[in-house]
């Protein structure tokens, strides 16, 4: 057996005698958790992984992850987060969110089967149209 970042008996038990002690959340405990990852999970408006399938097939040269990454953190953070800024970037080497055609064709590989036509209005309204007016 091959454990990384440990080379000899002591070091094994030094890094493992934590567990001695161990004790379960209580339910309060556990209560809080589950609160911030609900907080965390309403936060995200858009749940893609970024595993970047997609991006090959769209005609338009779309960088979907990026820019629903960016959607998303715009949406936590507003425009203090300069993801406006990181969009133009992309913007201007790739297509933009408003060039989508709704082919959905990323849409067929996509394994979390997201509404990406639809998710790149959203990413239009506050990245593009919202730009140009
Ligand atoms: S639906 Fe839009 S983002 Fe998806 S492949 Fe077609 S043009 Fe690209
Ligand atoms: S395939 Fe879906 S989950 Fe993966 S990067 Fe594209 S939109 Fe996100």
């Amino acid at each position: 057996m091959v454990l990384s970042g440990m080379s000899d008996m002591g070091q094994l038990e030094d890094n493992t005698s934590y567990m001695k002690e161990f004790v379960p959340l209580n339910g309060e405990e556990m209560a809080v958790i589950k609160n911030v990852i609900d907080s965390i999970n309403s936060s995200i408006s858009i749940a893609c992984t970024g595993c970047g399938y997609c991006v090959e097939g769209c005609p338009k040269d779309i960088p979907i992850p990026r820019y629903f990454a960016l959607y998303n953190q715009f949406k936590i953070f507003g425009g203090g987060s300069n993801s406006r800024g990181y969009y133009q970037n992309y913007a201007g080497a790739h297509g933009k969110a408003e060039d989508c055609i709704s082919c959905h064709k990323c849409e067929r590989i996509c394994p979390q089967h997201l509404s990406i036509a639809e998710g790149m209005k959203d990413v239009a309204a506050v990245f593009d149209i919202e730009q140009e007016s």
